[in-house]
This record gives C-alpha cells, sequence and structure tokens, in this order.
C-alpha cells in the first residue's frame, strides 16, 4: 500500500517536539516539492527517522534547530534530509559512520549512552527499500544526513 512521505515525516517530527523542546532545540518540517508516494514498510521508515532524529537530538546543543526536509528529484526519487547545527563528526570518521558498533570518539559517545546501531540499521533499512543514504558533516558545525526512497511505479491506466 502507497505511503505518503510527507505524513511519515512530519509525525516522526512531532513524536520529536517534546524531547527537543526540553533542549530548547526547535524541530521543523518543510516539503520542497509535491512529493510521490513510495511503498515501504511503515514501521521500518519510522525507525529510519527515529535513529536519524534522535541522533540529532542528542548531538546538538541546547538553543539550536534541526530540520527535517523533503524534496523530490529530477529521477523521481524522494530526497529525506535530516540537518542540525550539532557537534558534527570529523571527516576522518565519516567513512566508518554506518559500521555496526562504530562510535565517534569513545570518550564522548560513553557520556551520550546509546550502542552505535543506529546509523547501521537506517542504512540496512533504506537500502533494503531500494534508496541510499549518506552522511555530510562539519566537526563543530553541523550534520546533514540524506536518504532516498524510490517513488512507487505510476499506475497502469485502462
Ligand atoms: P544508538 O543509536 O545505538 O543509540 P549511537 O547514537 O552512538 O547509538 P549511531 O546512531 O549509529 O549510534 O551513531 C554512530 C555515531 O555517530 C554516534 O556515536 C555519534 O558519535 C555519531 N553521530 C551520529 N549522528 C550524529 C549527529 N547528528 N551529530 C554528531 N554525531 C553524530
Ligand atoms: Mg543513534
Amino acid at each position: 500500500q502507497p505511503l505518503m512521505v510527507e505524513t511519515i515525516l512530519s509525525d516522526a517530527v512531532e513524536r520529536f517536539t517534546i524531547p527537543a523542546e526540553q533542549k530548547n532545540i526547535d524541530i521543523t518540517f518543510r516539503s520542497h516539492d509535491l512529493l510521490p508516494k513510495i511503498y515501504g514498510d511503515r514501521d521500518q521508515l519510522d525507525q529510519v527517522l527515529d535513529n536519524l532524529i534522535s541522533n540529532a537530538v542528542k548531538y546538538t546543543p541546547e538553543g539550536r534547530s534541526i530540520t527535517v526536509s523533503a524534496r523530490r528529484r529530477s529521477d523521481g526519487f524522494v530526497v529525506v534530509a535530516v540537518s542540525d547545527r550539532g557537534i558534527g563528526i570529523p571527516q576522518k570518521d565519516l567513512e566508518m559512520i554506518f559500521e555496526r558498533f562504530y562510535r565517534v570518539d569513545k570518550a564522548r559517545s560513553r557520556n551520550m549512552g546509546g550502542t552505535g546501531l543506529g546509523l547501521a540499521i537506517a542504512k540496512e533499512i533504506v537500502e533494503a527499500h531500494g534508496g541510499t543514504i549518506t552522511m555530510d558533516s562539519r566537526y563543530g558545525w553541523g550534520t546533514t544526513v540524506r536518504f532516498t526512497l524510490p517513488p512507487c511505479e505510476p499506475e497502469v491506466i485502462r
């Protein structure tokens, strides 16, 4: 059954409004285009969003902002971005970041709690849906995780 990406994203943002407010962080959701529907497992896609937004909240200092946005790429794929102005990730860690149990700087991670599985699980789910996931980050500046999802085939008209 086709899923509306806008609904998945705005529901996810809503789930994090209160935890973010506790750190005085604003989360906003913007859709830049009319998005095609996608096929997928709603629970699994919710898991992807929870993993990415929980990281953004966890690794963003008080008072900064988080943006969840979506657009339609020219090939029809939906591109979702979760973007924060948080602590960022050093360049050298980026290529390993989607590996299971990989965590940046053991000292900082220990204080934060967690197992280092969130991104690995997100990648597994996105790829199982026919998409890809990437991370851009600047240490001390912020992080953006982007993932894609293929659109439903156009319906056959008869
Ligand atoms: P878990 O998600 O299992 O609770 P975790 O958050 O440590 O634990 P991942 O979500 O896989 O694990 O993230 C791996 C590491 O990447 C984190 O430990 C953190 O160092 C870094 N990281 C992930 N997202 C961000 C982000 N938005 N900003 C800064 N660092 C991040
Ligand atoms: Mg995590």
